[in-house]
Formats: C-alpha cells, sequence, structure tokens
C-alpha cells in the first residue's frame, strides 16, 4: 500500500501547503480520503484524476471538503467529453445535511453513505477498508487498511478517546490528528487531538509508527513531535506535503 500527502494542514493551509487529502494506492487501486483546499491540485501530481477508483469524505468540514466542487467539475468535463464514463464511487457521512448537496449528481458520483457501510469490508483487490466512528462536532469517520499483516489507519478529526485505540490496534503506520498544543489543550472541546493525546493513542494502539497531521501552520512542529514524544515511545514524524509511505 502506499499513502501519499496531498495536504495536511488545518484550519487553514501556509504557502505551497494543501488542507487535507491523502492518496491511498494499491496496486492499481487509487483511492483519495478527504479533499480539503488544495488536495484535488495536488492529487494531479500523482495521477490522473479520470483514474481514480474512490473518494472518500471522511466529514464535511471545509478543511477536508472545500475542493469537492473543483473535483465535480474536473469529473463533469471528463463525463462530458467521454473520458470518464463510469460514476466515481464516493463515501461520506450521511447524516449531515451535506450529503444532500452531493447526492444530486448521480451521472458523476455513486454515493454511498458511510453509516450503512461500518460493519463491513469493502475490498479493493486484496486490501480490505473499514471505517470507524471518530469523537467530532459533526458525523466523522476514521479508516483503517489492511493487505496481509499490513495495516495502515487514518483517524481524519476525533477528539481522543480510548475506543479508537481498539479499532487502529497494532497500525503499522497511524496517521493521527495532533491539531493541538498542550497550551490549546482547552480547546480538545471542539472534538480534536493534542499530539501528546495523539501519542497516548498510538502508545495504547501500540502501533509502530506515529504520523502526525492536521498540522497548525502557526505552531512548530518541533514542539508538536516532542509533546506527542512524551507519550509514544515508538517513531514519530510529522506529515510532509507529497511524501509517500510505503506500507
Ligand atoms: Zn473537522
Amino acid at each position: 500500500m502506499r499513502f501519499s500527502v496531498l495536504g495536511c494542514y488545518s484550519p487553514f493551509a501556509p504557502y505551497k501547503g494543501a488542507c487535507n487529502g491523502y492518496l491511498l494506492e494499491n496496486n492499481n487501486i487509487k483511492i483519495m480520503i478527504d479533499c480539503g483546499n488544495g488536495s484535488f491540485s495536488n492529487l494531479q501530481r500523482f495521477i490522473d484524476y479520470k483514474d481514480l477508483d474512490c473518494l472518500i469524505i471522511t466529514h464535511f468540514h471545509g478543511d477536508h471538503f472545500n475542493d469537492f466542487e473543483m473535483l465535480r467539475k474536473a469529473f463533469f468535463l471528463a463525463n462530458e467529453s467521454g473520458e470518464r464514463r463510469n460514476p466515481l464511487i464516493v463515501f461520506a457521512p450521511k447524516e449531515d445535511p451535506a450529503f444532500e448537496k452531493i447526492a444530486a449528481y448521480t451521472e458523476l458520483f455513486a454515493l454511498i453513505p458511510i453509516e450503512e457501510s461500518l460493519e463491513r469490508d469493502h475490498r479493493f483487490g486484496d486490501m480490505v477498508l473499514r471505517f470507524f466512528k471518530t469523537k467530532h462536532t459533526t458525523p466523522c469517520y476514521g479508516i483503517k487498511a489492511k493487505k496481509g499483516n499490513k495495516k495502515i489507519s487514518y483517524t481524519s478529526d476525533t477528539g481522543f478517546t480510548r475506543l479508537l485505540a481498539e479499532e487502529i490496534i497494532d497500525s503499522d503506520y497511524l496517521f493521527a490528528e495532533a491539531s493541538l498544543l498542550e497550551k490549546d489543550k482547552n480547546k480538545t472541546i471542539h472534538g480534536h487531538m493534542t499530539a501528546k493525546q495523539a501519542g497516548v493513542l498510538a502508545e495504547t494502539a501500540k502501533v509502530k509508527k506515529l504520523v502526525l497531521t492536521h498540522i497548525n501552520p502557526t505552531y512548530n512542529v518541533n514542539l508538536l513531535k516532542r509533546e506527542a514524544e512524551l507519550s509514544f515511545e515508538g517513531e514519530i514524524e510529522i506529515a510532509k506535503m507529497f511524501k509517500t509511505y510505503i506500507i
């Protein structure tokens, strides 16, 4: 599996950065996870968007969703020119009223409510995806992907809960949101984790490698990393624009 960073910032993207978006690939299968602003443009650094097999919208907050309109226009043109006929599979939370807005484009997208997909495996070749609910201010879902004995997990947005550790247990890579420094701990009530909490989660779930993402561009990332190191003994890195992690 290959996991590439198309955008890793929140609540806004710095110069040459982008908000949350990732590309998960397995052999020829290409899945875009989240489409925060700037990420759709960056997707095209890696692949032709017309070759996408699936888009997963973990939740409808702008820093994970704002490029959807651009992606929709690109798919509209590809459909019109005949370059892309089959609808793109899109997983998204139906409980959110925004779901209805994207449900209208039936020619372009085959929408699947995540809520109705929670209890089952989604097979993409020999890779299996599963969703799990997170603790956020709006319906939001994390993702875990398994291939053989390899596992990668992405928390999307979430407050800290030990239940998450059961979902992501033994991941080779955990991409965890680390929205806050300890000094801003009071903001965790908005459904986010501190870097230190991301470390506790990784330690509890015995993950091998922790990648901190959903980075506030006003923060010192070295401090963010140091705070995660207080609670996690394994390897930690800060998500890097355009980096591909091979799992
Ligand atoms: Zn959010």
